[in-house]
C-alpha cells in the first residue's frame, strides 16, 4: 500500500549541480527545507524538519530535494577515472562557495563529489537519497492543482517541481544489426573506467564528440583503435572564444528546445576543437575516421565498404539524452519529440521547470537555470502570477535565461563536452 504522502510546496528532483543550485536559491528565497522520506543531511547527519501541509498558508513555504544516488556528487561520482580535474572542461562554482583548488591529476569523480558534500553541509538542506522518482502526475485537471510524485520510497504531493535529473542515466546507444552475435565486449562511455582494461586489444570507438576523441587518445596509447562516426567530424580551426561561441551556441540550443525540437549533441553546434587530446591522437594516427559500420559479426564489424574488421571491444561514445522518463505521465512532448520550454519553464505546464536541460547543460548553465527557475516559480507560487498567466509566452522585450557556456567552459576556455543533449549519435 502507498505510504501517507509527505508534502512540500516545491520538490527538486536531482542533487547534481543544477538541483543544488536550485535548492540554494529556494533557501535564499525564504523557502524552508523539509525532509521527505526520512531525509537527513548526509554531511551533518542533522535531523531534518518534517514536511508541513501543502498550501497550509504558513508564512514559510517549503521545499524538498530527492536524489537517486547513494551519495553526494550528482553524475560526477560516476565519471571515468582518467577524467581528472586537469582534463575536465572547467567546473563552475555552486552559488556562494568557490571550487577548492585541486591537483590536475585528481580524478573529478573524487574532487567534485567532495566539493558537493561540503556545499550540502553549508546549505544544511536534507537530501532524500537514495530516492528515485518514478512518475510525476497531475492530481486533477486544475491548472494550479497539485502534482503527485511517485518514488521508490513512497509518494509525495507538491505544488511544483524543479527537475534536475541530468543525462547520465540516459545514454544514447545506437542500434546496429547483429550486436547479439558479437562475442567481444560492448560498453557505453559511461561504463568506461580507464584504458588499461583494453591494453593490447582491438578497440572500436564510436562517436564524434569530445568524449570519443579523449578516449581515442587514451586507448590508442595501449591498444589498436578504430574511430567510427556517423557523419564526418568537423574540426574547428583557430581559438575557441567562449564569450563569443558560448553565447552563440547557447542561443541556438535554446532556440531548438524552446521550439520543442530535441536538442542535438553539443558538438553538432560547436564543432570539435583541436584540443591537446585531439592533437596527440592525431599524431598517433588515431584520428583516422571511418563511417559507422553497418553490422556486427561474431568477431568484429562489417565496414560500409563491405569489408570486415576484427574487433575485441566496441565503445559507444555516443552521448546522452535528458533523463526525463518520469515526466511521461504529464505528456509534455511536442510532435517533434522535444519538450517546449520558455527559459526553464515547461511551456505547457508552468508547475514544472527543467534545469540542467538544453542550454543549461553545463555547470555554469545549471547555476543560472536554478536561479531563473526559482525566480519564476516563487513568483507564481507566491501568487504574483497565476499558473495561467505563467503559461503565456514571454513578451518580446522580456529577458531570456542568461546565456551560459554550454558551448564553452566556465573556467578554462576549453570546449564543452559533447553529447549531453541529443537524440542521435552525439556528433557521430
Ligand atoms: C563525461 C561528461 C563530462 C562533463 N564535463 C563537464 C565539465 O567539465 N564542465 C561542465 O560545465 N559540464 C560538464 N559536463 C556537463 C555536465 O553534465 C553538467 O555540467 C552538470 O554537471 C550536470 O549537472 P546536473 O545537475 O544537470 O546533472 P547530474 O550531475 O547528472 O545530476 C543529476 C542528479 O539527478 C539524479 N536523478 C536522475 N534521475 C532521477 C530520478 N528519477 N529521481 C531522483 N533523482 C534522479 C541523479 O542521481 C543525479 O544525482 C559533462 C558531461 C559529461 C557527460
Amino acid at each position: 500500500m502507498e505510504r501517507t504522502a509527505p508534502t512540500a510546496d516545491v520538490l527538486v528532483i536531482g542533487a547534481g549541480q543544477a538541483g543544488l543550485a536550485a535548492a540554494a536559491r529556494l533557501s535564499s528565497a525564504g523557502y524552508r527545507p523539509v525532509s521527505l522520506f526520512g531525509a537527513r543531511n548526509d554531511a551533518t547527519d542533522r535531523p531534518a524538519p518534517s514536511a508541513g501541509a501543502v498550501g497550509s498558508g504558513t508564512a514559510e513555504p517549503s521545499f524538498a530535494v530527492v536524489d537517486a544516488n547513494d551519495a553526494a556528487g550528482g553524475a560526477w561520482q560516476h565519471r571515468w577515472e582518467s577524467l581528472t580535474m586537469g582534463t575536465v572542461n572547467g567546473i563552475f562554482a555552486l552559488p556562494g562557495m568557490p571550487v577548492p583548488a585541486s591537483s590536475p591529476d585528481e580524478p573529478s569523480r573524487i574532487a567534485v563529489p567532495a566539493y558537493f558534500r561540503d556545499f550540502e553541509r553549508e546549505l544544511g538542506v536534507p537530501i532524500g537519497r537514495p530516492v528515485r522518482v518514478l512518475a510525476v502526475e497531475r492530481v486533477d485537471t486544475a491548472a494550479d492543482g497539485l502534482l503527485r510524485v511517485r518514488t521508490d520510497r513512497g509518494a509525495a504531493v507538491v505544488r511544483a517541481v524543479i527537475n534536475a535529473t541530468g543525462t547520465w542515466n540516459a545514454p544514447v546507444v545506437p542500434v546496429v544489426p547483429g550486436q547479439d552475435l558479437f562475442r567481444g565486449t560492448v560498453l557505453h562511455a559511461r561504463d568506461y573506467v580507464s584504458a588499461t582494461a583494453f591494453a593490447g586489444r582491438r578497440v572500436g570507438i564510436v562517436g564524434g564528440g569530445i568524449t570519443a576523441v579523449q578516449l581515442l587518445d587514451e586507448v590508442s596509447r595501449v591498444a589498436t583503435t578504430r574511430w567510427y562516426t556517423r557523419r564526418p567530424p568537423v574540426f574547428r580551426e583557430g581559438p575557441f572564444l567562449p564569450e563569443v561561441a558560448g553565447v552563440d551556441v547557447t542561443r541556438r540550443v535554446a532556440a531548438d528546445v524552446e521550439a520543442g525540437r530535441p536538442s542535438r549533441s553539443i558538438v553538432s553546434y560547436t564543432g570539435l576543437l583541436w584540443s591537446d587530446a585531439a592533437r596527440s591522437a592525431q599524431a598517433r594516427g588515431a584520428l583516422d575516421r571511418r563511417p559507422l559500420f553497418t553490422s556486427f559479426t561474431p568477431t568484429g564489424v562489417v565496414e560500409q565498404d563491405g569489408s570486415s574488421t576484427s574487433l575485441d571491444v566496441v565503445i559507444w561514445a555516443t552521448g546522452f539524452r535528458p533523463d526525463l522518463a518520469h515526466l511521461a505521465p504529464l505528456a509534455l512532448r511536442s510532435d517533434e519529440g522535444g519538450i517546449p520550454v520558455v527559459g526553464t519553464r515547461v511551456a505547457a505546464e508552468p508547475r514544472i521547470h527543467l534545469v540542467g536541460f538544453g542550454p543549461s547543460q553545463s555547470t555554469v548553465g545549471a547555476n543560472r537555470a536554478g536561479t531563473a527557475a526559482v525566480r519564476e516559480l516563487t513568483r507564481m507560487l507566491d501568487g504574483r502570477a497565476s499558473a495561467d498567466e505563467a503559461r503565456q509566452p514571454r513578451s518580446a522585450g522580456e529577458t531570456r535565461q542568461p546565456p551560459n557556456a554550454s558551448g564553452a567552459t566556465a573556467t578554462g576556455g576549453r570546449q564543452q563536452r559533447a553529447g549531453a543533449p541529443g537524440d542521435g549519435i552525439a556528433g557521430g
